[in-house]
């Protein structure tokens, strides 16, 4: 029988397969697409484990859980870790001092606060927009499910392009959940059009990183042009409860 680092480094492979093959069968993807292993909820054993395999980006949900990983893993050159989940403003200070990167910034207030916390530590950050292109009131998001409605959403990110601390490069979603992965392609393909119409509208600011797709649909968003794909179970395993 496998251990559980000789199946995290066989799944992570596995995924990594499959990425560079959906890329190849993309039109959109020019560059490498990246992948983020969200070890949300997982023990330390198992970002370990991930680690030895060769995954350098984490994904995390809860600052403080992730602070304390981070501190009991000891020296993990290279990690970089990257803030996936909602953010409570409280929680600012921990993200504008361990994380590298912010994928879920989901309102102005929330942008003024990181920014806040970033230039107190002197820091600068790539951040991506999370929008609701599917519309559920239950995800977090800029609520984007009416392509009629998506020119209020211009004025809003312009300002939050102008916070110092804060390097927008993209969008970020998570559109509903369903078993069967091609239901999930509208929604990825409405993501690229969303890109378009903010190139066009807001020039100034970088739109080029997309990040879609989870473990059940992370090939689709690939074909559809993600460039950071965020997949858990599929590489770590269920997480515990
Ligand atoms: C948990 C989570 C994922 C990964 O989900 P899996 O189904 O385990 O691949 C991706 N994105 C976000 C925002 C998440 O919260």
């Amino acid at each position: 029988m496998k251990t559980l680092p000789e199946k995290i480094k066989t799944n992570y492979e596995r995924v990594l397969d499959e990425i560079e093959r959906a890329s190849k069968a993309s039109r959109y993807s020019t560059r490498g697409v990246k992948l983020v292993v969200v070890t949300k909820a997982q023990p330390v054993e198992v970002m370990s484990a991930a680690y030895a395999a060769g995954v350098r980006i984490f994904g995390e949900n809860y600052p403080e859980e992730t602070e304390a990983k981070i501190a009991a893993l000891g020296s993990m050159p290279d990690a970089t870790w990257h803030m996936i989940g909602h953010l409570q403003g409280r929680k600012a200070k921990i993200v504008a001092k361990s994380f590298d990167m912010m994928h879920s910034m989901d309102s102005l207030e929330l942008a003024q606060k990181l920014n806040d916390r970033l230039l107190h530590v002197n820091r600068r950050i790539p951040v991506l927009l999370e929008v609701n292109i599917g519309g559920e009131s239950s995800k977090f998001g800029f609520e984007a499910s009416d392509p009629e409605k998506w020119i209020n959403l211009v004025d809003t990110f312009q300002q939050i392009s102008c916070f110092s601390n804060l390097e927008i490069c993209g969008l970020m979603t998570m559109p509903p959940i369903y078993e069967e992965k091609e239901r999930s392609r509208p929604f990825f393909v409405q993501m690229r059009l969303l890109q378009r119409f903010l190139r066009t509208h807001l020039p100034a600011i970088c739109w080029d990183e997309l990040s879609m797709g989870t473990s059940l649909d992370y090939t689709v968003a690939v074909e559809e042009g993600a460039t950071y794909v965020r997949v858990g179970t599929a590489i770590v395993g269920e997480r515990p409860r």
